[in-house]
């Protein structure tokens, strides 16, 4: 009954590239290499991935998190 969206468009800070990206339902993207300017992203502070910083669509525990369920296995925060 969990239905969560599994890609997200990943919008670099530096350069303003797009890229849509498929999230990994188990694990969080701590890191990503921007295909357009080969910059490393990294999640800002506060945030669990960079899908929570710069994507469109949060990563699937905070979309959990959202519908009210628990989010107790987001990003290795135990
Ligand atoms: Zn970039």
């Amino acid at each position: 009954m969990s239905k969560f969206i599994g890609e997200s468009e990943l919008i670099c800070p530096e350069c303003g590239y797009k890229e849509t990206l498929t999230m990994p339902l188990d694990a969080c993207l701590w890191f990503h290499e921007c295909t357009g300017c080969h910059i490393l992203l990294k999640p800002k502070t506060g945030d669990c991935c960079v899908f929570c910083s710069y994507g469109s669509v949060s990563c699937p525990p905070i979309q959990l998190q959202n519908k009210g369920g628990v989010a107790d296995v987001c990003c290795g925060k135990t």
